[in-house]
């Protein structure tokens, strides 16, 4: 097993990781609540923690990967309702969605996405121990809440202080409550909501009592790390650590947490409740998996990064190519002439760098997932590999293998650099539009046979057209 350092948002340093059982790493990430299609900023979360699990199976970790799935709360019952909709169903086609756009980043690193209303067992399980330790009280409508005054460390993790969440302007008073700052961990059921029979009444779990329900039955109540995206430090993961914690007595809950920061749309943080999203669906269709990826991955996972439509994805698009030059050239060539092609062999000392340059990008991740530079040294080898005077085409099949370890480096621990299907980026989305108004110049000049031929070469070539009065649209005819 490599030794690696992760930066603890809990202790704010940067610490050596050490598992509870080795070679075992129990990993929790908090997952998504379909209620509606996923976003650029959820894709950022998902392949951050990808590559943390890549990195970790490649150094010899056993790690198992949970990512929960909130399948039922206030904004899917919402709506569900809007839409005239059954709020389980609803979450279970997102979810279908979500799936399928993470199969398509190539994020495939988890183990098992548990269901909340799968675990209500678990949840009353925690609640009754909760108001037998008496930090946990019934209000009068059966909801049950979580007393924080009980917990003293409530607001470590986020640095929050909570005596000062006083009710006021900005905290609604809330009659069932004894404190403003109390969480509820079972909601009493609203007539038409799903909801469960419970010793205080018919329910439904609240949010972050399905977290600690799932962990302590999946993971332990002490396990390795837990993951999420930064918005979720305060209140959700105060609120995991006060109930674990309250009902287990285990300290602590989790050894490391890690965070991944935000994306924002122009400065904003995205969100779907303030509606300034871009569907990840639709950016993977429009640019590719790699690209993305590329996208995500070229910034520190704990820094923000600014989502700009149109301008974002286009420039990574650029700088992706021209780091995945070589390794699409030598690919090309592997795939057309077998592994074992005839050639010049590589040069020793450039055979050598590659070697030392795989070491120092498993170093530069065991450094705090450093994925920004690691692809920073990866361009350099796409440069070097330039300078160099090499010609790929007059290579060896060793040679070809030797200079491409980096980039398969890369793309077992990146994702990146995978061949990808067929897709609108590329030199497609360059050549497509040339061979349009091509056609459309000699559709002008009466030359119908070329227009023809034109439409014919292309739709052998998987291009689909299709002529409006705006234009001819096209698309791949096997992305549907
Ligand atoms: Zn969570």
């Amino acid at each position: 097993m490599r030794p690696f350092r992760v930066y603890d948002s809990m202790t704010r340093q940067v610490r050596r990781f050490a598992p509870i059982a080795p070679p075992r790493v129990g990993l929790y990430v908090c997952g998504l609540t379909p209620y509606a299609p996923a976003h650029i900023g959820h894709g950022r979360t998902f392949v951050v923690f990808d590559v943390v699990v890549r990195a970790l199976r490649r150094w010899g970790y056993r790690v198992f990967y949970v990512q929960n799935v909130t399948n039922l709360d206030d904004k899917l019952i919402a709506r569900a309702a809007a839409e005239e909709d059954d709020p389980l169903e609803l979450a279970q086609r997102h979810f279908a969605g979500y799936l399928r756009s993470m199969d398509r980043l190539g994020v495939r690193s988890v183990n098992y996405y548990p269901f909340a209303t799968d675990y209500v067992p678990e949840i009353l399980a925690q609640v009754r121990e909760l108001i037998d330790r008496k930090v946990a009280y019934v209000a009068r409508d059966g909801s049950v809440y979580f007393e924080v005054a009980k917990f003293p460390r409530f607001g470590a993790l986020s640095g929050q202080n909570v005596s000062a969440l006083q009710p006021g302007a900005r905290v609604e008073v809330d009659e069932r409550k004894r404190s403003p700052e109390d969480f509820v961990i079972w909601k009493a059921a609203t007539p038409g909501e799903p909801s469960w029979e419970s010793p205080w009444g018919p329910g439904r779990p609240g949010w972050h009592i399905e977290d600690t329900a799932m962990t302590g039955r999946l993971l332990g109540a002490r396990y390795d790390l837990h993951g999420a995206g930064l918005d979720l430090i305060f209140p959700h993961h105060e609120a995991e650590i006060a109930i674990s914690e309250s009902a287990t007595g285990e300290v602590p809950m989790v050894n490391y947490w890690m965070h991944s920061g935000f994306v924002t749309m122009t400065g904003e943080k995205m969100s779907k409740s303030i509606g300034n999203v871009a569907s990840l669906e639709e950016s993977i269709d429009e640019y590719g998996a790699g690209v993305l990826r590329f996208y995500y991955l070229n910034a520190h996972y704990r820094s923000p990064v600014d989502f700009e439509p149109g301008k974002s994805l286009a420039e990574a698009r650029e700088a992706y190519r021209r780091l995945a030059g070589p390794s699409d050239r030598i690919a090309d060539l592997v795939e057309r002439d077998g592994p074992e092609r005839s050639g010049d062999p590589l040069p020793p000392e450039l055979a050598a760098a590659a070697d030392e340059l795989v070491d120092r990008l498993d170093a530069t991740l065991a450094e705090d997932f450093n994925t920004r530079e690691a692809i920073a040294l990866l361009f350099g080898w796409t440069r070097r590999v330039g300078e160099a005077g090499v010609a790929l085409d007059h290579l060896n099949g060793e040679g070809l293998e030797a200079i491409a370890a980096p980039y398969d480096w890369g793309r077992e621990v990146l994702g990146l650099f995978e061949r990808a299907p067929a897709t609108r980026s590329g030199a497609w989305a360059t050549v497509v539009p040339l061979l349009l108004e091509a056609r459309a110049r000699a559709r002008t000049r009466g030359d119908y046979a070329e227009a023809d031929r034109i439409r014919d070469q292309l739709t052998a070539a998987g291009v689909r057209l299709e002529d409006r009065a705006d234009g001819t649209r096209w698309e791949f005819a096997d992305t549907g």
